[in-house]
């Protein structure tokens, strides 16, 4: 059994839940595998691996060219983290199919492999629908295919998550 389903196992999921969980499994990165990327006013430093911080550390100045502030809210997350992420909303009395509509279960979110950034613009809604309406995702649509950057979780996408115009992939 691997690890991450190991823990997935402390969440007691039934067989059945599980087989119609359909996000595919993640493979975590590896430390040595891992960037840091610091930014100005953040706590801690978000980390990627390395070509997913060349690649946004190139979208992100030609964003800045067209007067697009783009910055990082969350890169890679551990297996771990993404298990306690999901115990905390447990225990705050959230139901697990209401937290797997917008957390994945341990194992299975794309930032786990540090290739996956959740982004934000200053002053902007972040991490709800309303990202959509900003300029940024607009400039995202627009260019963040050029740097190897696409949204995973469009409306109605095929794995039963929620609509996550701020959750960006890189595939370099
Ligand atoms: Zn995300």
């Amino acid at each position: 059994m691997s690890a991450a389903m190991t823990l997935i196992t402390t969440l007691g999921l039934t067989d059945d839940f599980l087989s119609s969980y359909l996000p595919p499994l993640q493979l975590e990165a590896s430390e040595q595998d891992l960037k840091p990327i610091h930014q100005t006013d953040a706590l801690k430093p978000i980390l990627t691996t390395a070509k997913t911080a060349v690649c946004w550390e190139k979208m992100q100045s030609a964003a800045a060219q067209d007067g697009i502030n783009l910055y990082i809210i969350s890169g890679f997350r551990s297996v771990q983290y993404q298990l306690e992420i999901v115990n905390r909303k447990r225990k705050a009395g959230q139901d697990i199919e209401q937290i797997l509509k917008v957390s994945a279960l341990p194992g299975y979110s794309e930032h786990h492999t540090g290739r996956a950034l959740d982004l934000g613009m200053p002053g902007m809604p972040a991490l709800t629908e309303d990202f959509e309406h900003t300029k940024g995702f607009s400039w995202l649509q627009k260019h963040a295919k050029a740097f190897a950057f696409s949204m995973s979780y469009p409306r109605q996408n095929p794995y039963g998550i929620a609509f996550e115009p701020w959750h960006w992939l890189c595939d370099a």
